[in-house]
């Protein structure tokens, strides 16, 4: 059995540690920082097996050179020559095997060109997209277009419904303020918002999520919903699945 447990990070960011139950073996995903990482495994008596990137960005790779230097860990990450320390460059169709479970790659640009996501088959399935999919929420578009995102998110949001989703930042409360404006009368949404403040109250994560929650919540993943249509189409287009998906993110760009 594989457990995942949130270190958090800087101000918002988690690196998610997958822990073998049986052993002392772990891996980290996207460790920006190597400081609360060597805290946790030293806490538990862990040693660092693996590490898993999903994009170039500095707070998710600034902990890479330390902890390779301290642990030699195989590293598993894009295909991207910006990030140093990459054993295994992979893509699309790509698979890694780490503490004992398979994980397929999925290239899922939008927020960066390089940005991959890794899926683990099984019970639960596990996957962890970076900063693409977040809880109520997605990524920002710095580097992809609007349809590169559409499309990232529309297969990301194909896996199964049980799926536990392992975002790589604890925005949901802001995420929920726009995605009741832009889904008010989500009833869903409405009680998900209740569940999260209460959660956040308690200084628990609201992570990981669900694919299944994410598809009855989450406005970025409903753009062929009639009320969020209307709702979009006040702030600009909305015929389609995908105008409105390009509508809602620069709409939350300036929320
Ligand atoms: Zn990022």
């Amino acid at each position: 059995m594989l457990s995942v447990t949130p270190i958090p990070a800087f101000n918002d960011n988690y690196i998610w540690l997958l822990r073998e139950d049986s052993t002392s073996r772990a891996a980290v995903v996207d460790p920006g920082d190597a400081t609360p990482v060597i805290e946790a495994l030293e806490r538990d008596g862990l040693s660092l097996d693996a590490i898993l990137i999903t994009h170039h960005h500095a707070d998710h790779t600034g902990g890479l050179a330390e902890l390779i230097a301290r642990y030699s860990p195989r590293v598993y990450g894009p295909d991207n020559p910006r990030i140093s320390g990459i054993d295994e460059r992979l893509g699309e169709g790509d698979e890694c095997r780490v503490l004992g479970r398979r994980f397929e790659v999925m290239a899922v640009p939008g927020h960066t060109l390089d940005h991959i996501a890794f899926f683990a088959p099984g019970v639960p399935p596990l996957l962890f997209c970076g900063d693409t999919l977040f809880s109520a929420g997605c990524g920002r578009l710095f580097e992809g277009r609007p349809e590169q995102m559409f499309d990232s998110l529309t297969r990301l949001a194909a896996l199964p419904g049980e799926t536990l989703v392992f975002a790589a930042h604890e925005y949901t409360l802001a995420n929920l303020r726009f995605a009741l404006a832009a889904d008010p009368n989500n009833a869903d949404l409405q009680a998900y918002q209740a569940q999260c403040e209460q959660a956040r109250a308690l200084d628990r994560p609201t992570l990981p999520s669900t694919l299944e929650q994410e598809r009855r919540i989450n406005p970025f993943l409903r753009g062929h919903d009639a009320e969020v249509q209307r709702h979009a189409a006040a702030q600009g287009h909305a015929g389609d699945a995908l105008s409105t998906f390009t509508t809602l993110r620069s709409w939350k760009d300036r929320f």
